[in-house]
């Protein structure tokens, strides 16, 4: 090679490295990359090649010396007990197999008979070290360059699978180990993950490129509030030090020691001996299909040399440990043709570009459309109507565009434009200053009351079964709901009337209906929809705020005041209850006889006054639900039975009241009414 030669592969190693470095950046400091995961690979596969066809150019600060990414300074740093290093990849069988074939010859006869492997999902999500010193969560960080990583306890603290003591299950018996740190990773299972960037588009927030981008922009809120809010899981699956513990001599162990603990380790783990390496190529391959299937992203599968001390023989070669490798499935995506873009309204109003595409197969699932996010990420990436374009789907329910292919237009292609009106209900369409998404603003839009009653009745909300989007649509356009309050009075005669609404469905739906009336407030809370106010932020409000009337003229300061709720949210429902008929609805639904309040008020100082009375509740009582009732009783003294016999001193009912009633007129037993039962306990 020439001198010249030679000074243009240097600029090209140079150059291939900024370029890496950059996208290293976007990808963990920013979490926001340009380019897919695939491309990234290739470029460090292209950097890797040439280094090491010129070994004389790899520099120290190469990003192939390197195991991460970069430190945002906001967080602390911590420095990790061993470097978190990062595996070597592999994309075919071949690979796996010349892999095994290089540990056996590093081994000893003696080891190779006793050699085996133990195969595990690659989690697509954060590294995270955690740390326990005598049994309790001390510490927690990302992996960050594998050196340092950033010190995110407060936040790890916000996982709910992360247990904060250990064992988890202090009656097992088993004592902690003096310290322990453990590798995991956090991550999102692919519904939650869809259904927040839904949430997130009609709220007209941005998404989430990916699963493991939301993990690491979660993970790094500076407010923990907003961690807490977020669906996050764990899995740990690597012992780094135990300290006076069990004597581990294997990753098996390790991995059965951590699940004794209360640890979540993921239960898709398999091991196999040497002689058994064929079912290792079949399970990878099986577990490709398999995978689809599971509620997480996997991206690969990891494999590792099961016994502790021959990874220790074996060490490093480079920035790799020789004991394990990931091998990395293909890319979700395909090349389909983009047949019109149309517009969906949400909940919020907001309005959707959605992609209706010539089906094709991606991953073994037939792919008919595509989200579009908003009118910039259309226009940004010049999406046209007629492009071939670039489909992914990466374990998100929904299925996106990723970019159209310019050079295989023809002059055919349309550019789209958001349209100036509202597709259901003609209303004009705003997009406000500052915002990604366009809104319908019209409060009677149809489509944004069935969205919201569809949301009203789901499972994270109200729960409300055999009520969904088809009841929301069909109700919605029939005149019976004109807003949530609704849903608890419908007209049931006319309902009969309808194709499809015989006797039985009638009557499951109507259960379903009043038995939502009994749930937790939080979910009524949750059920509203209020901006922000999911399921996990609803908890933690009703925790402080014990009835939504109060809630209802709660201030910023104190809605503030409580641990996880950040300005934002509280400004939000302070905002949703200054209008006058979400106030109101409140009041309907405490009519309507919906559970407003967690418990009945508490029982005064002297609150015994309803000592060696037995109560039956029964029907629906005007502000009582059947729980709220009961607390009531028992607040003031009284015993509740369940059913009326001679012994009940009372039965209290409200409208609807059964069989018991009549039990009780039998049996000649007083009936009260509310008033009466709390006029008797004042
Ligand atoms: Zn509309």
């Amino acid at each position: 090679m020439t001198a010249s030669e030679m000074s243009l592969t240097r600029q090209a190693v140079a150059e291939l490295a900024a370029r890496i470095r950059y996208h290293q950046y976007r990808y963990y400091a920013l979490d926001d990359p340009e380019i897919s995961d695939q491309a990234f690979d290739a470029l460090f596969e292209e950097l890797r090649a040439l280094e090491a066809a010129h070994p004389d150019l790899r520099t120290p600060d190469s990003p192939t010396q390197r195991v991460g990414g970069a430190i945002a300074a906001r967080f602390e740093k911590t420095r990790h007990p061993a470097l978190m290093l990062s595996l070597a990849n592999a994309f075919h069988p071949g690979e796996l197999l010349a892999w095994r074939d290089r540990l056996r010859r590093l081994l000893s006869e003696a080891e190779r008979d006793r050699l085996a492997y133990v195969v595990e999902p690659k989690f697509d999500g954060l590294t995270v070290v955690l740390h326990y010193t005598d049994g309790v969560f001390s510490l927690g960080a990302t992996r960050g360059d594998g050196e340092f990583g950033e010190t995110i306890t407060a936040n790890l603290r916000t996982v709910r699978l992360l247990p904060l003591q250990i064992p988890a299950d202090r009656a097992a018996g088993l004592a902690a180990p003096a310290r322990l740190v453990v590798r995991g990773e956090v991550y999102v299972e692919k519904a939650d993950f869809a259904r927040f960037n839904q949430r997130q588009l009609e709220a007209g927030e941005r998404a989430y490129a990916n699963p493991r981008n939301f993990a690491a922009g979660s993970l790094r809120q500076l407010d923990s509030s907003i961690t807490a809010a977020r669906p996050l899981k764990l899995w740990v699956y690597q012992a780094l030090i135990v300290e006076r513990g069990p004597a581990l001599s294997s990753h098996w162990e390790a991995l059965a020691y951590l699940r004794s603990l209360g640890l979540p380790v993921c239960p898709d783990v398999q091991r196999f001996t040497d002689d058994e390496f064929d079912q290792v190529t079949a399970y990878v391959e099986a577990f490709s299909a398999r995978r689809h299937d599971l509620p997480y992203e996997v991206d690969g599968l990891v494999i590792k040399v099961d016994s502790l001390l021959m990874q220790e023989e074996l060490g490093f070669t480079g920035k790799d440990p020789r004991w394990a490798l990931a091998y990395k499935y293909a890319a979700e995506e395909a090349i389909t043709t983009l047949q019109d873009i149309v517009v969906n309204v949400g909940r919020t109003g907001a309005v959707t570009p959605n992609a209706v595409l010539a089906p094709v197969q991606v991953s073994g699932v037939m792919v008919k459309s595509a989200t579009l996010h908003n009118e910039d990420y259309i226009r940004d990436l010049d999406i046209r109507i007629g492009d071939q374009v670039v489909i992914k789907r990466a374990g998100e329910v929904i299925p996106k565009v990723l970019r159209p292919l310019v050079d295989a237009r023809d002059g055919s292609e349309q550019v789209w434009a958001m349209p100036a009106t509202c597709p259901v209900c003609g209303a004009p369409l705003v997009r406000p200053a500052g915002e990604a998404a366009t809104y319908c603003v019209n409060n009677a839009c149809p489509e944004q009351l069935v969205r919201a009653v569809e949301y009203f009745v789901g499972r994270d909300a109200m729960d409300i079964a055999g009520f969904g989007i088809k009841q929301a649509e069909l109700f919605v356009a029939q005149g019976f709901i004109h807003d949530l309050a609704d849903i608890y009075q419908l007209p049931w005669e006319q309902i009969r009337q309808l194709e499809g609404y015989g006797d039985k469905r009638v009557e499951n739906l109507m259960a379903g209906i009043e038995a939502s009336k009994d749930r937790p407030i939080h979910r009524l809370l949750t059920a509203l929809g209020i901006r922000f106010v999911g399921a996990v932020v609803a908890e933690l409000i009703t925790q402080h705020f014990t009835s939504l009337f109060d809630l209802v003229d709660a201030t910023p300061e104190q809605l503030n005041a409580i641990a996880g709720i950040g300005p934002k949210i509280a400004e939000s429902i302070v905002e949703y209850f200054s209008v006058a008929s979400n106030r109101a609805l409140i009041e309907e639904f405490a009519a309507l006889g919906v559970r407003v309040a967690a418990d009945a008020p508490a029982a005064p100082a002297d609150g015994q006054s309803l000592a060696g009375l037995t109560f039956v509740v029964t029907g629906t009582l005007p502000s009582f639900s059947r729980d709220a009732a009961h607390a009531f009783i028992k607040a003031h003294g009284g015993k509740v039975a369940g059913s009326v016999s001679s012994k009940t001193s009372f039965v209290v009912a409200g409208e609807a009241a059964g069989s018991k009633l009549d039990k009780a007129r039998q049996l000649g037993v007083p009936v009260i009414d509310e008033a009466a039962l709390r006029s008797m306990a004042a």
